[in-house]
């Protein structure tokens, strides 16, 4: 098994300032009472409409956001490439719910799409798909409620903007994926997303569902994607992720009075991702894999299940990806072995990226153990660093 914990490779493309600051912001993020300021501050800024770039963007924004627009993007990208780490670029916007903005959205996604299709670098184009319609509409759709005839005409745009997208993506020759969000919103999301892969997944996989593994129905799920793989002789794209609005969808079903979509623990969420991976592998001639980790166990199993099957580790179709400033120990170790790797590198500007930045701090806030891993980390290499080693 390889090591994914060498800490020079992990952090190869990185200054020593650089070094400084995310240990400073780590260590910031560890504490809870500062993450739940961050997560009131900035509704309150974003509410009122305050200014807030000055104190966000050398700090959080310059660790987790690639720039505000794609050429800013590219120094990171360029960087990251020459370790043979590739970069999903990630158009970050949420929440818009006018139709002008929804299609100045959509046009900022094409630009992004068209643009994976020119660089080496850019092995995928991503969309979340809440940024192409209404909440209301996709929840309205999600729970089998009719539309009226003005949010069907935004359902119709909707399914229009995701083939776009789709056949955007075929041109420039990169496969897309199709992020996941809320529970309410999924079942329209799986339905669109499965009607594009019958639509282009016909030789390779060239559109990419996205299965939230926290849920406990995303086996069942992923049994009927095998399903559909094989009676219409299609190839399935799935980007495996846990999930990252558990404590949000457990209040929400409380509220609502309906049973919970999350697994109730942690090891279950564990088992479920790791056995959809072990799934996959197996079948790789009809799936192909996107594995969204930073569990280094994961990383590990992933590997463990290729080289059983006998796959190298360069295996076209199945790529392990992290977060832009998350986990580079698992990133540029497993690229150095050979394994095809990839970061989303969001972009966009601050006040669009902040619930983005929110969601990370407390990610990383409520996990402990990879948040003190990480200080580990970065305080070793800043001590090698400095001894000359
Ligand atoms: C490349 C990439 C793309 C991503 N895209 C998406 C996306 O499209 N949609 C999305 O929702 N998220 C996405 N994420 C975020 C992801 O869902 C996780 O929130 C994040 O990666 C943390 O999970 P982990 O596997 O890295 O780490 P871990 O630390 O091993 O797992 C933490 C996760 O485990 C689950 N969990 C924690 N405690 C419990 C519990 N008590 N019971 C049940 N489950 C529990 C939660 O999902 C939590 O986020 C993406 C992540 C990456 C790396």
């Amino acid at each position: 098994m390889i090591d994914l914990n060498n800490i020079e490779i992990a952090f190869k493309i990185r200054s020593n300032r650089e070094l400084r600051n995310a240990h400073f912001l780590f260590s910031m993020i560890k504490s809870p009472f500062l993450v739940r300021l961050l997560g009131f501050l900035s509704n309150l800024a974003l509410q009122m409409r305050l200014p807030i770039a000055w104190a966000v963007k050398p700090t959080l924004y310059r660790h987790f956001v690639g720039g505000e627009t794609i050429e800013e993007c590219f120094p990171a990208m360029d960087r990251m490439f020459a370790e043979n780490v590739k970069s999903v670029l990630d158009f970050s916007i949420e929440a818009v719910e006018k139709e002008a903005e929804i299609d100045k959205t959509f046009q900022e996604l094409k630009h992004s799409v068209v643009n994976s299709g020119k660089h080496e670098a850019i092995p995928f184009g991503v969309f979340k798909p809440t940024a192409l319609t209404t909440h209301n509409v996709l929840k309205k759709v999600s729970s089998g409620i009719s539309l009226n005839p003005e949010e069907q005409a935004s359902y119709d745009n909707f399914v229009q903007r995701v083939d776009a997208l789709c056949s955007e993506a075929v041109k420039a020759g990169k496969p897309i994926m199709i992020d996941a969000e809320d529970y309410w919103f999924q079942k329209a999301i799986d339905d669109v997303t499965e009607e594009m892969m019958l639509k282009y997944n016909k030789e390779t996989a060239l559109v990419y569902a996205t299965l939230q593994m926290y849920r406990h129905d995303r086996l069942d799920y992923l049994q009927h994607l095998i399903q559909l793989s094989k009676t219409h002789n299609i190839i399935i794209g799935i980007k495996y992720v846990r999930g990252a609005y558990m404590e949000k969808e457990r209040a929400r079903a409380a509220e609502g009075g309906y049973p919970s979509p999350i697994y109730p623990s942690k090891k279950d969420t564990d088992d479920a991702f790791n056995e959809a991976l072990r799934i996959s592998v197996e079948n790789c001639d009809r799936i192909h894999v996107f594995c969204g980790t930073h569990n280094e166990e994961s990383v590990l199993a992933l590997m463990k299940y290729m080289k059983n099957k006998g796959l190298p580790n360069n295996y076209p179709s199945i790529y392990i990806a992290q977060l832009y400033g998350m986990s580079d120990n698992l990133s540029f170790n497993a690229a150095k072995a050979g394994y095809n790797v990839a970061k989303y590198l969001p972009y966009g500007k601050v006040r669009n990226v902040l619930p983005y930045l929110v969601r990370r701090a407390e990610e990383n806030s409520a996990i402990a153990g990879q948040t003190t891993r990480e200080l580990i980390m970065l305080k070793q290499e800043l001590k090698r660093r400095n001894s000359g080693n």
